[in-house]
């Protein structure tokens, strides 16, 4: 994600809001934790390892972030829309790095597959090594990618009434370039897609909430959000989506949901404050709260949830 500026004032009247409001777990110990949680935090710390480098698009970091992401998509037996889930993206070249990046997509087969479908990203890029330091970006957004994973073997399970495209993209840090790619050469008709539900940092728990950004454009999707957040064990805020807001604090043009955004194409983002890590090489797994992080995977997946079930309903914004 990049972000313009930080408003700590801001932030700080929202953590105490969220401080009175909100039922954040405490943190557990590892031993202690359940083995969903377990094996959230595990995957985590695989896609978040020093091994892979920062995953920097067009690295061999990124190819072993493919590569793992992909491993899991067939483990769970997810299925690629094509003949396989790596997809091609052109890379702007810069030194050091290649031109050829990818994004991963795959399909979860809905019981009406013909109709709408949604699509939920995350973004598997993030900055690469920097002076010898790792940038693994357990936040930013292993975290989103690990939510998609988990959310996606419970669809495969308990199929939705609708096509769920998952959309794991490169090149976010570099200008978006991977979402960019997707919406511009989409493996369903652009008109088919209904939502874009976009996940990048959701895990954490710096601000003590999770946001929920996008209603504003399309107000038919908050009573939808809201019904997801009223058993969440994280607190949930809305906003973040409006043009009075100062630069930076409008997230709309933020992450990947913008691609969607600018074809017209309902979104809702999910993230986190900027935290002290943000874009540092501190982004690392071991920073995460695993409470509140299985807490926004469980809220995602309910959302998910919710707005299948009404994904009809839901109608484009006027640009
Ligand atoms: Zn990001």
């Amino acid at each position: 994600m990049r972000r313009l500026f930080i408003h700590r004032v801001c932030a700080f009247a929202i953590a105490i809001l969220a401080a009175c409001n909100a039922t954040v777990a405490p943190a557990q110990s590892t031993a202690m934790l359940d083995a969903t949680t377990a094996r959230i935090m595990q995957r985590l710390g695989a896609l978040a390892a020093d091994s892979m480098e920062g995953r920097r698009a067009g690295t061999p970091g990124s190819v072993r972030a493919r590569a793992y992401l992909v491993a899991e998509l067939t483990a769970m037996g997810a299925k690629p829309i094509g003949a396989r889930f790596v997809v091609p993206v052109t890379l702007r070249a810069r030194p050091g790095s290649d031109t050829a990046g990818a994004n991963i997509v795959a399909r979860i087969p809905g019981k009406s597959p013909s109709g709408p479908v949604m699509v939920l990203s995350a973004h598997y890029d993030h900055l690469g090594v920097r002076n010898g330091e790792v940038f693994n970006g357990a936040d930013d957004d292993a975290s989103g990618c690990v939510a998609l994973l988990t959310i996606a073997e419970r669809l495969l399970r308990e199929p939705p009434e609708h096509d769920v495209i998952l959309a794991f993209f490169d090149a976010e840090e570099s200008g978006m370039v991977g979402s960019k790619a997707f919406v511009n050469a989409p493996p369903v008709p652009l008109d088919r897609i209904a939502l874009n539900i976009n996940l990048d940092m959701v895990a954490r728990q710096d601000g003590k909430a999770l946001w929920v950004s996008g209603t504003s454009h399309s107000p038919a999707l908050k009573p939808i959000a809201q019904e997801a957040a009223t058993n969440a064990a994280v607190a949930i805020r809305f906003g973040h989506d409006t043009k009075d807001l100062k630069p930076g604090d409008d997230w709309t043009g933020s992450s990947d949901h913008s691609a969607f955004h600018n074809k017209g194409i309902p979104f809702l983002y999910l993230g986190v404050e900027d935290h002290d890590d943000y874009h540092k090489a501190g982004d690392d797994a071991a920073k995460v709260d695993p409470a509140f992080y299985r807490g926004t995977v469980e809220f995602a997946y309910a959302l998910v949830r919710s707005a299948d079930t009404k994904l009809a309903s839901v109608t484009r914004p006027k640009l």
